[in-house]
């Protein structure tokens, strides 16, 4: 076994692998970029190698680079992890060259499944079913559409050197063929240098079904069973799972049979995953479904398959690369139960999943029975620079329902603030009918997508949790009680008071009165709810309201309240209460976002002069403009934002100089 082990990646792969690498007596080196010096990847390595800047071209995808980290330590192995080098095949041949061994196939393998068209021909001569259609050499466009009738419509046009689903294009009739094999091809050279396509059927009604292979050194190839990866926002996987709804005994060996054969084909050594679609119009068979492609590493939804094998697919990685036969035999992989993962990503479903940063200073997750793989802690920053992915959540149970409702509880179970999240989303999605009947598609969230991202509307009950959080009597200690403190509240008495919430789905304004020390009466709409703080923990509060009683956690910053309720994450703002005195309180040369958005107007240069008051900058927030003004006058030093950007909580727009040095 190796001695020293290099990870080429980063966060929840890299302390993944680091894991199972330290269970095995093995050393860990981490690589970082300066993005991530204080990575939790790099605070689990034994050892930490600079690779360089943040941007991943310079440094996580930059070969040498990583070779020459792994000889300045004496790395006897490199592990790829997925995505950045890990099918490269020139990379994998210069780690061989450098007398490192590479944890994965042959670089001749990876080069075999790399072109789609090849890929299909190798696979069609080996006996792998492969989807109807043309993937040959001749390119002209009478002769395609020709091949695209003989197929019969609808037909997908693919690059064959395609990836992310670019150079994709369906053609629903011959009328419509010319023009979408061009935009193919544009999109294909653009994206990849190679416009060459390929012709296939287009299922209207597929399942992504994948099956995991293992190959070790002493030509032994056996399969780990399927995984469903077929609920996908465009061809992103959502949620995993394994094994596959519906799989009959007969199509599952149909399946592993075809996986085996096409890592046969290549003698496979290491984890590959062979991805198969197949036909679901009429249900699952063994002649209706075809290889798609394969991915010549460890996949992200690797976890299913170890839950329910229980085999560390990372140990049997490293044994198969340090040369050792596979561990066990076809005949002794059962399958135990089922698994699913949800992929939790800082990304907004409500504005069309866009990608989020900000600084995590709130990260709970369930802790009893539930697998959590992260690759950042309570604090750290989800930067620009790379995949936002916060974790996996990966759950077991003895069978399929009570798998999904465990899934869902645990969804409901993270706490993330600090960024918005695709929680709520996903927790949603556990509880589709479709899905939970056992019925995905790749079309299943399209379908639903809507309904699926909205953003939660808060209820009454989080609406009078806003409001009594926004009296400051939620503190720990009970001082900013309006009952036991003087400020704000002392000359309110117990005359009723106007909060104004908003929330993404609009403005709500409850009517608040303090009753007595802890007690309180709401209105967000026709009755008053009597409202008793029972107990105050450092980061919430139980308390009862109209006679029940609710538990939950919130974060305040500024003028934003991140609440969890319930299993539900609500970013509620305070437009006015109490903030006019909060400002002035904590003014000091920083001008922040109150809450995360898109910064539309920068109104001010370095060295300008500003009056206070004045309009410094405009963002785009939950849907509203808000003008962010200097709190005091005084001289612009620098400005770190610029328009167009998204920016999170809390993140500094403009900087004034100190005052001591104008
Ligand atoms: P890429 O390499 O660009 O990701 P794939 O060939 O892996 O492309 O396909 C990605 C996704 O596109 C699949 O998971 C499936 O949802 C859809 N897809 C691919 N081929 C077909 C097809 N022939 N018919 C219908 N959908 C398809």
């Amino acid at each position: 076994m190796f001695s020293k082990l290099l990870i080429a990646n980063r966060g929840e792969i890299a302390c993944r692998v680091m894991r199972t690498a330290k269970r095995l007596g093995i050393r860990t080196v981490a690589v970082y970029s300066d993005a991530d010096v204080g990575a939790l990847h790099v605070a689990l390595a034994d050892e930490a190698i600079r690779i360089g800047p943040a941007p991943a071209l310079e440094s996580y995808l930059v070969a040498e680079r990583i070779v020459a980290a792994a000889q300045s330590v004496g790395a006897d192995a490199i592990h790829p992890g997925y995505g950045f080098l890990s099918e490269n095949a020139d990379f994998a041949e210069a780690v061989e060259a450098a007398g490192i061994t590479f944890v994965g196939p042959s670089a001749q393998a990876i080069r075999a499944m790399g072109l789609k068209d090849a890929a299909k021909a190798l696979m069609e001569q080996s006996g792998v079913p492969v989807v109807p259609g043309y993937h040959g050499d001749r390119q002209d466009a009478d002769f395609l559409a020709e091949e695209a009738a003989n197929v019969g419509y609808p037909v997908l046009i693919k690059a064959r050197a395609g990836g992310g689903g670019k150079g994709m294009r369906r053609v629903d009739g011959a009328a419509d063929f010319p023009a979408a094999l061009e935009a193919a091809r544009r999109e294909a050279e653009a994206a990849f240098g190679d416009g060459a396509v390929l012709i296939e059927k287009y299922l209207t009604k597929p399942r992504h079904i994948e099956v995991q292979v293992f190959g070790d050194r002493h030509g032994n190839i056996l399969h780990l069973y399927e995984r469903d990866c077929s609920l996908q926002r465009r061809h992103q996987k959502v949620i995993e799972e394994a094994p596959a709804p519906g799989m009959t005994a007969e199509v599952r060996r149909a399946m592993g049979e075809a996986a085996v054969r096409a890592a046969q084909a290549i003698g496979y050594v290491g984890a590959g995953t062979v991805e198969f679609i197949a036909d679901v119009t009429d249900g699952l068979w063994p002649d209706q479904f075809y290889f798609m492609e394969m991915n010549t590493r460890l996949q992200v939804e690797h976890p299913v398959t170890e839950a329910i094998t229980g085999i560390d697919l990372v140990e049997w990685q490293l044994r198969a690369a340090a040369g050792e036969t596979l561990p066990k035999r076809q005949s002794e992989i059962a399958i135990d139960g089922w698994a699913f993962e949800a992929r939790i990503y800082a990304e907004d479903p409500s504005r069309g999943f866009l990608p989020a940063t900000g600084q995590l200073t709130t990260l709970s997750f369930p802790e009893d029975g539930v697998r959590v793989d992260a690759g950042v802690r309570q604090g750290d920053r989800i930067t620009p620079f790379y995949d936002p992915l916060i974790a996996k959540l990966i759950v077991h149970g003895p069978n399929r329902s009570t798998a999904l409702a465990r899934l869902e509880n645990a969804l409901r179970a993270c706490r993330i603030g600090g960024t918005v999240t695709n929680l709520d989303f996903l927790a949603r999605l556990a509880a589709e009918p479709d899905f939970r009947a056992g019925h995905p598609d790749t079309g299943l969230i399209d379908r639903s997508i809507d309904r699926l991202s909205a953003p939660p509307v808060p209820n009454d009950a989080a609406l009078t949790l806003a409001a009594i959080i926004s009296t400051g009597a939620l503190q720990p200690d009970g001082s900013a009680d309006p009952w036991s403190s003087l400020g704000h509240w002392q000359i309110w008495g117990d005359a009723n008071r106007n909060i104004a919430i908003e929330h993404l789905g609009g403005r709500t304004t409850v009517a608040l009165a303090a009753r007595g020390r802890d007690q309180f009466a709401v209105h967000t709409g026709a009755a008053a709810l009597p409202v008793v703080i029972l107990d105050r923990f450092a980061d919430g509060a139980r308390v009862e309201i109209s006679g029940a009683q609710q538990e939950f956690r919130f974060l305040r910053e500024g003028e934003q309240i991140t609440l969890f309720l319930q299993g539900d994450t609500y970013v509620l703002r305070l437009p006015d209460a109490l903030s006019a005195g909060h400002a002035s309180e904590i003014a000091d040369d920083a001008v922040s976002a109150p809450m995360p958005g898109i910064v539309k107007l920068v109104r001010v240069r370095p060295g300008d002069t500003v009056e206070k008051g004045q309009a410094l900058a405009v963002m785009e927030a939950m849907k509203m403009e808000l003008t962010l003004s200097a709190s005091r006058a005084g001289v612009v030093e620098s400005v770190l934002v610029s328009e167009g950007e998204q920016v999170s909580a809390g993140a500094v727009l403009v900087m004034l100089q100190p005052e001591s040095a104008e």
